[in-house]
């Protein structure tokens, strides 16, 4: 009767737009105690060098396990940034990936460099202080740099101000790599790549998806691979899930691969039990 009557009132008083309004403004306050509830979690994808087959890099996903079940960052991400909840959440992955590998780096013999996804918004003007802090945060750990890469989209470098300019150029300078997420999917132009000094570029997985030999996709990943070479910048190539393309990105000279074929995103305790198993031995003993 409870059902009926709530449907009774939706239909009466609210169209379906009022509905999915309402439906926002839930997941809205629900995203706003995330942080505080602990619903949120970091997994972590493998990256394999294709030359040596060794995992070397993990990209760090976001999670948020909310009580109804896992929600996608794909349906979360963008109303966190549309409400700036963000900056604090990108706040909270980057003090959990430094977390996580120092804890790592204790305990295993590892050279594991993590990447972390951000968003344009949080190099938006005040929220300055809050990369700074991801800075200092590595320092008060311990952490080589080095073994964090920030990943930046395309449309950052669009929209990109001198102080997106700054902001990248103090990663760079404090030894922390760059990565291009999504290559392809934006309006990038090449010399974004020389000007803002990128370590990585990853092409999209709409690109590696149709790897077939002969195919479009497949002289646009080699020209990809070339250009990047020139430049000084290797390659990573997104969503691989099959031998062929594994193959075929290998024969291009590609140098890395992340996908499904290596393995999916797990949390950090299975990641480690899967990929970092060679501890570190205590010479003291
Ligand atoms: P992304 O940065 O491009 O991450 C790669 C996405 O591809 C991940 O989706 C990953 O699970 C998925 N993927 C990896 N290998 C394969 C494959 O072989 N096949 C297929 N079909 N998919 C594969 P996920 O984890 O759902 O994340 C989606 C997007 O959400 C990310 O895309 C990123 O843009 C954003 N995101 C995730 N975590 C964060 C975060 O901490 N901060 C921000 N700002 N964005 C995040
Ligand atoms: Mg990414
Ligand atoms: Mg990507
Ligand atoms: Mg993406």
């Amino acid at each position: 009767a409870a059902k009926e009557e709530g449907r009774n009132r939706f239909h009466y008083f609210t169209p379906e737009m009022e509905a999915a309004a309402q439906q926002r403004r839930r997941l809205l306050n629900q995203l706003r105690e995330a942080i505080d509830l602990q619903q949120f979690e970091v997994y972590y994808q493998p990256i394999i060098n294709l030359k040596t087959g060794g995992v070397v890099k993990a990209e760090a996903l976001l999670r948020w396990n909310h009580p109804n079940g896992q929600i996608s960052p794909l349906d979360f991400i963008p109303l966190a940034e549309e409400t700036g909840f963000i900056v604090d959440i990108g706040n909270w992955v980057f003090t959990e990936v430094v977390r996580q590998l120092s804890i790592w780096q204790a305990h295993f013999n590892t050279d594991l460099q993590v990447s972390v996804n951000t968003s344009p918004v949080q190099y938006q003007d005040g929220s300055s202080s809050n990369l700074n802090w991801f800075g200092n945060n590595i320092q008060s750990h311990n952490l080589n740099p080095a073994s964090l890469c920030v990943e930046i989209t395309e449309s950052l470098l669009m929209e990109a101000g001198s102080g997106v300019t700054d902001k990248l150029l103090q990663f760079r300078n404090q030894g922390i790599e760059i990565a291009l997420d999504d290559f392809g999917t934006g309006y990038s132009s090449l010399s974004y790549l020389k000007q803002f000094h990128i370590d990585y570029l990853k092409i999209d997985q709409s690109f590696v998806s149709h790897l077939t030999s002969g195919s479009q996709d497949l002289v646009l990943c080699e020209a990809i691979v070339v250009m990047a070479h020139t430049l000084g910048i290797r390659v990573i190539a997104e969503g691989v899930e099959t031998q062929q393309q594994q193959q075929m990105l290998t024969d291009m000279g590609c140098d890395f691969g992340q996908g499904y074929l290596f393995g999916r995103p797990v949390p950090a305790n299975e990641f480690a039990a899967q990929w970092l198993k060679s501890p570190v031995t205590d010479l003291s003993e």
